[in-house]
């Protein structure tokens, strides 16, 4: 499980060095920007490339409002996992990853 986890991970951090554009702005820093992007993922093919896209995934760190956004910080980081437990994305991530539904 772990193997096949660290393999997904790879697979992110290939399509990001590759140059997959993900939508990392503008953040979801209300509750509609919120309710939309969520309701774009239900609605999406649940590939692993429109969670990057449509949540806006980054290698690095966000500096959004004063505040470093990185998967690390996140309200649904699973840190001993390395996983990200939102249901809409569910899907293993660094901790130095970010996406713009970063929650605290
Ligand atoms: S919701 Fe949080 S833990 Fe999940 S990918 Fe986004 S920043 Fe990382």
């Amino acid at each position: 499980m772990s193997n096949e986890l660290e393999a997904i991970r790879k697979d992110i951090e290939t399509a990001l060095n590759d140059g997959l554009r993900t939508e990392a702005m503008p953040r979801a820093d209300n509750l509609d920007a919120v309710n939309e992007i969520i309701g774009r993922l239900r609605d999406s093919d649940g590939s692993l490339q429109s969670k990057l896209v449509i949540g806006g995934f980054t290698l690095t760190p966000i500096d959004y409002g004063g505040l470093e956004q990185a998967c690390e910080t996140c309200m649904y980081y699973l840190v001993h996992k390395k996983y990200c437990d939102l249901p809409e994305l569910d899907l293993p991530a660094e901790p130095q990853w970010s996406c713009r539904l970063w929650r605290i």
